[in-house]
């Protein structure tokens, strides 16, 4: 698999920048520590002769000559070391601060691309996919539990009981979240809370410096459709559904919405399977009942779901239509 050419640009794009912003970090530095000690300027400009002479004197073959050098410049090195540390600056004060130490900001080593540079495209293809979430919008801090009943019905446990439990899981999922977290399944009715809570899940992991994906089911499988039937793809470029089977947490939100068709069945069945076979963590809400689940997919998806995923059945009543009321009234 390949990144999109766009992509590539763009990480080249980031690593010039980091490096150019190393560099002149480093040039601010002698500018202002040369003025005031120039002794690190005189100690800058010997070891570069010294550099020069050794170049020439391996030429020509003098080795004794060669190891005289060596030592003069190691003599240097070491002066400008402790004058660095009487100044309390850190040993490699006056070498550039590159982000990565490894390729030096190249964005490769040893010829092969560095992991500094997929970072970069990975987080930002995984931002792209997710510019038309409202990520920013929710959060564990603004998810308000008054606006689930506190009162017992029919011998079940209060609503707001339940949800305080379903949201101090979510939060300890997201504050601990790894690639060996369990995979959720929100369950039920519209305006409970699942999109926001997974949401904010989203918007810490993410913080956490995870790859997130996160959509709604029925704009992945159009999505997916449109990538599957269009002729001028690039075959071996990562698509939205590759990007979505490799990041580290999927979030399929509303499932069960989608136009449901044999392409819909089979893809949502794939993609299930794969993050299963890939053991990567996968959030998926719904507002169907396990009943409506099974009779809608089958055995074959309910039995996935059931025997991997932990369930979290969300309670109480429309918490949108709630806020609503409130807001008229006040
Ligand atoms: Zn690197």
């Amino acid at each position: 698999m390949a990144y999109s050419k766009d992509l590539l640009a763009y990480g080249r794009d980031v690593l010039a920048q980091r490096k150019q912003k190393a560099l002149q970090t480093l040039q601010e530095r002698k500018r202002q520590l040369y003025a005031a000690v120039p002794r690190l300027q005189e100690i800058e400009m010997q070891l570069q002769q010294t550099g020069y002479a050794a170049i020439q004197t391996a030429m020509r073959g003098d080795l004794p000559r060669l190891e005289e050098i060596k030592q003069t410049n190691l003599a240097l090195q070491q002066e400008r070391r402790e004058m660095l540390s009487r100044l309390g600056l850190p040993e490699d004060y006056l070498t550039p601060p590159f982000t990565c130490p490894i390729c030096q900001d190249e964005g490769y080593a040893d010829g092969k691309r560095c992991s500094c540079f997929d970072k970069i495209i990975k987080s930002e293809a995984y931002r792209r996919l997710n510019r038309q979430s409202p990520l920013s919008l929710c959060d564990f801090s603004n998810f308000d539990l008054s606006y689930y009943s506190a009162d017992e019905y029919d011998g079940k446990p209060a609503a707001r009981k339940q949800m305080h439990d379903i949201f101090a899981y979510c939060q300890h999922y997201a504050k601990t979240f790894s690639l060996s977290s369990p995979n959720l399944l929100m369950s039920g009715r519209t305006g409970l809370g699942k999109t926001h809570l997974s949401l904010s899940i989203a918007k810490a992991v993410i913080q956490l410096g995870f790859g997130v994906v996160y959509g709604s089911t029925p704009d992945f499988l159009a999505e997916a459709e449109r990538e599957r039937f269009s002729r001028n793809q690039n075959e071996d470029e990562f698509k939205t559904t590759d990007w979505m089977m490799e990041c580290d947490l999927l979030i399929l939100d509303d499932l069960g919405a989608e136009f449901s068709t044999s392409f819909s069945y089979a893809t949502l069945y794939q993609w299930i399977n794969t993050r299963l076979n890939k053991r990567l963590p996968t959030i998926i809400s719904t507002n169907l009942t396990p009943k409506e689940l099974l009779d809608l997919y089958g055995e074959r998806v309910f039995s996935r779901l059931i025997g991997n995923y932990v369930p979290l059945f969300f309670a109480g009543q429309d918490v949108r239509q709630k806020k609503e009321q409130a807001a008229a009234k006040s």
